[in-house]
């Protein structure tokens, strides 16, 4: 049936679900779209949805007139999505989600699913390695601090990997790493992560080790200073 849409084609709906691991491309969602059905051993039920990123139609959200038909229903302009998520985009005209935020999804989603390939996917939320994120207010106070305790001897793992992602979306400049002078064990862990940020394209300084006035535990990541404190293991 010929309609005035550009939609995407079947191929590319599905490469579009599989290289998103049919996982929704919202950051602050990345929901499973797919599971079995207990109706017959061979359905299943699928929430995902191929989302324009801009409209496949006139007066759509996001609408480009700048592209041709071709471009707008290419695997280019697509971003996976669970249903909700694709519902919520498009609101007020898909105002609130510009082009430049669902590219961005859409890469560092690619990115994310890159990391995790053959990475268990049930990781723990509660286990893992200790890390600590801070950041800074302006009068220079910490405003924010997470703390996840876990086990050892510490080894990045996926979690800490995409954090480590996360607190440094940008890879402008240098992250330093550092340790604490005279741990081994902070130093291979310190490493690790070193080793992890310039495999995914970021420039390190380090890893530099030094003496801390006070015992240091953990790991502290400063996303603004962009550095990495190794400490000891808590
Ligand atoms: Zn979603």
């Amino acid at each position: 049936m010929r309609t005035n849409r550009d939609d995407f084609r079947k191929p590319d709906i599905d490469a579009l679900a599989k290289r998103a691991a049919y996982i929704c491309s919202n950051p602050d969602c990345r929901k499973l779209t797919i599971a079995p059905s207990g109706k017959t051993d061979s359905e299943f039920i699928f929430i995902g949805n191929a989302a324009h990123i801009t409209a496949a139609a006139t007066g759509g959200p996001r609408f480009d007139a700048g592209l041709t038909s071709e471009q707008r229903s290419s695997i280019g302009n697509g971003i996976f999505l669970c249903r909700n998520c694709a519902t919520m985009i498009d609101k007020n005209g898909g105002s609130d989600y510009p082009v430049d935020l669902l590219l961005k999804w859409k890469k560092d989603h690619d990115s994310w699913v890159s990391v995790n390939l053959n990475k268990r996917a049930d990781q723990d939320e509660d286990s893992g390695t200790v890390i600590k994120v801070i950041s800074h207010n302006q009068q220079g106070g910490i405003t924010a601090g997470i703390i996840n305790v876990g086990s050892q001897p510490r080894n990045l793992n996926t979690k800490l990997q995409n954090q480590l992602l996360r607190a440094f979306p940008d890879k402008e400049g240098d992250v330093i790493v550092t340790s604490t002078l005279g741990d081994g064990e902070a130093h291979r862990f310190a490493t690790q992560i070193k080793d992890f940020l310039v495999e995914q394209g970021y420039s390190i300084n380090g890893v530099n080790q030094a003496v801390f006035s006070s015992q240091l535990e953990g790991q502290t990541i400063d996303p603004e200073k962009r550095t990495i404190i190794v400490g000891t293991k808590t």
